[in-house]
């Protein structure tokens, strides 16, 4: 065979992984520090060599070899039930086991939303399939805590154990959640909800639902918060995968979405016919009764996010740190420095605000002000940087070339992965207006940007200006036509803000080439007098 060799193998760069996320990450270990999560820090640093490490490697047949949907065994009983490849097991027993559902729940000293936030970013870096029954679990806390009759729902979700079995809670050491909004009729708008659910009287409040969802995702859970039209209007439920004696609740799962990417998640639709279903919150306050679940999923999407830009750089660098073209390593092309140190700049900004809003939720419970802060950045931060992956993840996948359209590095399954944060828990437009409506209405939440926009006032005169810019729409109204040029410079001068404050070594670059019109449409058009040296060599370490 030797005689036969056809070519040397060579300029290839060696496999990715296994690789410490953590060690790796500079901004994120300071990030970590800086917004008080460090008490945590140990398993935060465990879990980035998990997440680089075995999860990686079970990470794609996880998502290769799709969640299957069986309606009926093999007698014709229904069973509605998704069978998954083992991996995702594995990779959900992993997580859970290590806080990244229950970590904010299990802890109740200050920085335990911090810890989770990290390990959140650092799960969607290897597998952002399951990060979405990881999230809905996670959020589903501060809606269940107010219903005094299902406490245990969130002291299982607090006990980090995953429990996969089909069977009623009382049976079972952990849950994990779901949630029902979205119907044929109308997603944005929920109001517009056809389910309807009636009292079955007996003081437990307790319901019978007749409808549908037509976005239901993660359908083995242990239970879903569902929105329905109760007698006094939209009302939110709690409908339990099987009943307290372990009955079948009366729901059946009509089909699996044929889906773009998110492949390792089963998204399904469902039909309630009679199911059971118990209240939280007052009749008619459903939007309000689930807006504190809606918020801390849309933190996770902008943590997912900006964890996709920070999979797609890692790739991007360590290809180009080993790849040679005409006589150079790709990483000492002029031109490629550009774009990677634009990458690098962007990945940083949407990390640091993204841990800046999980300090503000974690802060909530104790200070007024840090909750209006979280309230409104997170959907300014959900906005832009979800909007943002797209676009750089797919600059990072041609930063590798051909090599970043194929499927054995993990480029195209982010790409596909990459839009979807931005359409869930309520696309752009959706999140533009609702800053439009706190600014509006909630006067602490103008002062919370303003406060946080301050507090690096006088560190760089383009940005100073670039705030001052901004007065007058957080003073007065703004069209809803304009929401989005907004929100977009919202979200740039926060970004700005939280690097400054941070004394970031890329803040500066940051503030030059995101204020002032000194940066192009396209990653790579950072003026080329600033040092494209710098945001690269803190972003890899070779
Ligand atoms: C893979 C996947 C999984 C999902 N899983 C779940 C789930 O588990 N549970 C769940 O409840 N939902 C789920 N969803 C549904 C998702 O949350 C909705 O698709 C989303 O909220 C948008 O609703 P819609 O599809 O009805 O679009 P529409 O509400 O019809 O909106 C369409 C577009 O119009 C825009 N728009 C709406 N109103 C306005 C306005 N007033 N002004 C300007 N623009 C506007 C929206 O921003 C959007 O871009 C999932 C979706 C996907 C893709």
């Amino acid at each position: 065979m030797a005689r036969f060799q056809t070519h040397a193998v060579d300029n290839q760069p060696p496999e990715f992984a296994p690789r410490d996320l953590w060690r790796d990450d500079i901004a994120l270990r300071e990030a970590l520090a800086r917004e008080g999560g460090d008490a945590h820090g140990g398993r935060v640093a465990r879990y980035g060599a998990l997440a680089g490490g075995e999860l990686y490697a079970l990470s794609f047949d996880a998502h290769r070899d799709r969640p299957r949907l069986r309606t009926h065994d093999r007698f014709g009983h229904r069973i509605d039930t998704v069978e998954f490849h083992p991996n995702y097991h594995r990779i959900m027993q992993t997580a859970i086991g290590n806080g990244v559902a229950g970590l904010s729940w299990a802890d109740d000293a200050p920085g335990a939303h911090v810890a989770r936030a990290a390990l959140c970013y650092l799960h969607n870096q290897a597998e952002p399939g399951t990060s979405c029954p990881l999230t809905m679990t996670h959020a589903a806390v501060p809606v269940l805590q107010q219903s005094p009759v299902l406490g245990e729902w969130a002291d299982k979700i607090a006990a980090c154990c995953y429990d996969p079995r089909d069977l009623a809670i009382g049976d079972k050491p952990g849950v994990t959640l779901g949630m029902g909004m979205t119907e044929k009729q109308g997603g944005s708008d929920v109001r517009a909800n056809t389910t309807v659910a009636t009292p079955l009287g007996g003081g437990d409040d307790e319901y019978a639902l007749v409808g549908h969802k037509w976005f239901f995702s993660a359908p083995m859970s242990d239970g879903f918060l569902v929105l329905a039209q109760a007698p006094a209007g939209l009302t939110c439920f709690l409908l339990p995968r099987r009943l307290p004696g372990g009955a079948k609740n009366a729901f059946a799962l009509m089909r699996l979405k044929d889906k773009l990417g998110d492949w390792s998640n089963a998204s399904g639709e469902v039909e309630f016919m009679d199911a059971r279903a118990w209240r939280v919150g007052d009749e008619g306050r459903g939007i309000a009764t689930i807006l504190q679940m809606v918020m801390l999923t849309r933190l996770d999407c902008m943590l997912g996010s900006a964890a996709q830009m920070r999979m797609a750089l890692a790739q991007a660098l360590h290809h180009a740190t080993q790849r040679v073209a005409f006589g150079k390593r790709l990483v000492d092309q002029p031109l490629m420095r550009n774009v990677l140190a634009d990458l690098a700049i962007e990945s940083e900004a949407a990390l640091a605000l993204s841990m800046r809003v999980a300090r503000a939720v974690d802060a909530s419970p104790r200070d007024p002000r840090e909750a209006a802060f979280a309230r409104i950045a997170t959907a300014i931060g959900k906005y832009w940087i979800c909007k943002r992956a797209p676009a750089f993840v797919n600059e990072a996948q041609e930063c590798l070339g051909g090599a970043g359209y194929i499927e054995e590095s993990i480029l195209p399954r982010l790409y596909r992965q990459a839009p979807l944060n931005s359409i869930w828990e309520g696309s752009g437009n959706i999140q533009c207006l609702d800053v439009l409506r706190a600014l509006a209405r909630e006067s602490s939440a103008a002062d919370a940007v303003r406060t946080e926009l301050a507090s690096a006032a006088g560190l760089d005169e383009r940005y100073d200006a670039a705030v001052a810019s901004l007065e007058a729409s957080l003073r007065g109204s703004v069209e809803e036509a304009g929401a989005r040029w907004l929100v977009e410079r919202l979200a740039l001068a926060l970004q700005a803000a939280v690097l400054q404050r941070a004394r970031s070594p890329l803040a500066g670059a940051f503030c030059r080439s995101r204020f002032g019109g000194a940066h192009g449409l396209a990653f790579g058009t950072l003026p080329t007098s600033l040092d494209h040296g710098l945001p690269i060599e803190r972003a890899w370490i070779e």
